[in-house]
């Protein structure tokens, strides 16, 4: 079989400028595109409006510059694209896959406690108090897709065979939410189907979003790009590297560094070379050893 032409992405929210945890995800997804003789496109992922910091987006495109990163074409600003969005979710609604929840956070939460006794880590599987219709007096707050029952499998590059069921574990999840923003998981895979993605490779914080994105691509009959997700670098508590957690911003005068840096974590060994591009190009080859088959 024939595969399509190798397309990959890198796509930050413009949250706050890049650090070396960017970095990492960065450098994978760009090495992966440049060693399969790839794009490497470049998406800024703006829809989470009260956590987008001015002037980020314009900081992230020249730290990218400035440690080499060159993306290929135009960049995809998600916050101009709330048609495209509109759209797919209005394909999910005609075909009865979405509906309209009036449920409060605390609510979800109060009646996980309620059914197991228990609050499970992280994320509330929903319920779904509201599937079969809103309850008396209640209005739509946020907008759901109907999950369907099933294990989704993926399998992995780097973590290897996945699966998970998505209407157990998570529930019915939300595309459209209460404050009127798209959820990131509708418009991921909007994107990635736009862009005409092949392969996705990014932090493993998000491993576990793939089984809804997988659910989503099957619902509106998009292609499902093979997946990687490396690992995420963390501090010296153990916590994932982020703004929150006080991470440094990349500092392009010191891209040699980072770049040994991220090649280290990501398991590239010593790449001995005094300038950016030669040891963008030397890891690229090392990459391909690893991770392209036939090279
Ligand atoms: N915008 C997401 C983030 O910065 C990444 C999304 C993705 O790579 O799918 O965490």
């Amino acid at each position: 079989m024939s595969r399509r032409p190798y397309i990959g992405r890198f796509a930050p929210s413009p949250s706050g400028p890049l650090h070396q945890g960017s970095l990492v995800a960065a450098l994978a997804s760009y090495l992966d595109a440049r060693a399969h003789g790839g794009q490497w496109l470049l998406r800024m992922e703006d829809l989470d409006t009260p956590r987008v910091v001015p002037g980020a987006a314009d900081r992230i495109c020249q730290q990218l510059q400035g440690f080499g990163l060159h993306w290929d074409g135009p960049i995809l600003v998600q916050s101009a694209r709330n048609a495209v969005y509109r759209e797919a979710f209005d394909r999910l609604t005609h075909a009865g896959h979405i509906y309209g929840c009036g449920c409060t956070r605390k609510e979800i939460a109060d009646s996980v406690l309620r059914r197991d006794g228990r609050l499970p880590d992280g994320e509330i599987p929903y319920p779904g108090t509201c599937a079969q219709g809103l309850p008396p007096g209640r209005h739509a707050r946020a907008w759901r897709v109907r999950v369907p029952p099933g294990v989704i499998h993926f399998e992995d590059r780097w973590v290897g065979p996945q699966q998970q069921d998505v209407a157990a574990d998570v529930g019915d999840f939300v595309l459209l939410r209460a404050d009127g923003l798209w959820a990131y998981q509708l418009a991921v895979v909007v994107d990635d189907a736009a862009q005409h993605v092949t392969d996705v490779v990014r932090g493993a914080d998000l491993l576990a979003s793939t089984p809804r994105q997988r659910v989503l691509q099957r619902l509106l009959g998009l292609p499902e790009p093979r997946m990687m997700h490396v690992p995420v670098v963390t501090n010296a508590d153990g916590q994932k590297l982020s703004k929150q957690t006080g991470a440094t911003a990349l500092d392009p005068a010191r891209a040699l560094d980072g770049l040994r840096e991220a090649g280290h974590h990501l398991e590239l060994g010593d790449i001995v070379r005094t300038e950016v591009a030669g040891w963008l190009t030397e890891a690229t080859r090392v990459w391909a050893a690893r991770w392209v088959d036939g090279a």
